[in-house]
């Protein structure tokens, strides 16, 4: 079956790469609005019924779920085992190309365009596995369902929405991150952090950071004379903080150098010690921590504010699994004793695991192998795939490792072989499931 399978990927080859250029050519960047029948706006929509079409031409059951996801499927039964969990938003194209980023132009083998990697491309290749497998005639005893979402890079309402209606499958992967298997994802604890400023300091403003979850790249402050001090670093995501070079640590560095005569002197001490630059594991906030399958904590000031006397340090931390909200909690508020600061807020999204023995996990792996010829293992994350939220969902593809299809970045791409290649490691995936008792 599966050389049959396969034959039937490499004879739709051109057909794949069509329907990926004209998903492409919708800007579906997710701009909610109050329209029933498209929530995530008119260009989300007409790229999910575009899918919708190609899916129906392909021979597979379709179903708009109110715009907010578009569910295909090998029977009308409604009673799948196995999901696909792909997107068709993006992030915007942004700055810098040097190719059109609607235009899905294939050059030396790679076809560039915003979500070509991130996630339409993946999303073509899991439609054709699907299709491959119900016009091959394989005997699917446990259904499969692709779920195509709108609003991945936009907090995922989409996949609440799913679970609220009940239609994802229990075992479902998401060729959404990279190749081997993601089956570890960190939990992620946002938090504040605030001290006020005595009266009488020199300091004006403060402000650095653009979002949490990011390596701050600029960071400035103004004094009551008018100095501005202005810092930059290197922004990078704030799970690999290691990357990056933070602008607000080097801001409280040069402020503390001068305004070590000034009365907001121990405050800004105080903020400084708490994440001294090129610190990233949290040892400084006395949170440092590891385990072997998440790995070790990281720490990332992402954003620093004053605002009516009161200054706020704000921090993305990614824990491994022996890690809860009650220890960090713990952790903090014993550092924070002797400090000018309090803990303001804290919002936690737990870590997700799926182990390693899973059939699921077993036979994407095997799957994996099989046809890529490379070497198949479990990775951890710093968290926040599509399937962080879905018990028993893990990340499949389809960035192989060392390699890098530029996402949300300019020139985003995707080797066109990896197209039908991507098709058949997940049609040999669903095979494999085939056997599985799930
Ligand atoms: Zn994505």
């Amino acid at each position: 079956m599966q050389e049959k399978v396969f034959a039937y990927l490499e004879a739709n080859q051109e057909r794949a790469i069509d329907l990926l250029k004209e998903l492409i050519s919708f800007e579906s960047v997710a701009t909610p609005t109050d329209d029933p029948a498209a929530p995530q706006g008119q260009a989300v929509l007409d790229c999910l019924l575009c899918a919708k079409r190609a899916a129906e031409g392909l021979g597979l059951s379709t179903m708009n779920l109110d715009g907010h996801a578009l569910l295909i499927d090998d029977t009308a039964e409604n009673d799948a085992k196995i999901g696909m969990l792909c997107h068709l938003d993006i992030v915007p194209a942004g700055e810098g190309w040097t190719h059109k980023p609607f235009a899905a132009e294939i050059e030396d083998g790679k076809l560039y365009g915003r979500g070509a990697t991130d996630d339409k491309g993946p999303f073509v290749s899991a439609l054709f596995a699907l299709a491959a497998l119900k016009n091959c005639g394989a005997d699917l005893k446990h259904h499969v369902r692709l779920i195509a979402g709108t609003c991945e890079e936009t907090g995922s309402a989409d996949i609440a929405y799913c679970k609220e209606k009940g239609v994802i499958p229990p075992h479902v992967f998401s060729p959404d991150a990279s190749f081997p298997v993601v089956n570890t994802e960190k939990g992620i604890a946002r938090f504040s952090l605030s001290a006020t400023l005595p009266a009488g300091t020199r300091l004006a403003t403060v402000r650095g950071g653009e979002v949490i979850n990011m390596v701050p790249q600029n960071a400035h402050a103004t004094l009551s004379d008018s100095t501005t001090v202005t810092e930059i670093g290197k922004a990078a995501h704030a799970s690999t903080p290691h990357l990056g070079e933070n602008a607000i640590s080097r801001l409280l560095d040069t402020l503390c150098e001068r305004l070590m005569d000034d009365a907001a002197y121990p405050v800004l001490l105080a903020a400084r010690d708490l994440h001294p630059l090129h610190e990233t594991d949290g040892a400084s906030l006395n949170l440092k921590d590891e385990e072997p399958i998440a790995g070790p904590l990281t720490a990332n000031l992402g954003l620093i504010d004053l605002t009516d006397g009161v200054l706020t340090l704000s921090f993305d931390v990614r824990y491994p699994l022996n890690v809860n909200e009650e220890i960090l909690r713990e952790r903090l508020a014993k550092r924070l004793k002797d400090t000018p600061f309090a803990l303001a807020d804290m919002n936690v999204m737990p870590p997700h695991h799926v182990p390693e023995e899973s059939a699921l996990v077993q036979s994407l792996l095997a799957a994996y192998e099989s046809v890529s010829g490379k070497k198949g293992y479990c990775m951890s994350m710093g968290g926040g795939t599509y399937v962080h939220d879905i018990d028993g969902g893990v990340a499949f593809g389809t960035v192989y490792p060392d390699e890098d299809c530029c996402i949300h970045s300019p020139d985003e791409f995707i080797p066109v072989g990896d197209l039908v290649q991507n098709a058949k490691i997940f049609a040999a995936s669903l095979l494999r499931l085939q056997e599985q008792d799930l």
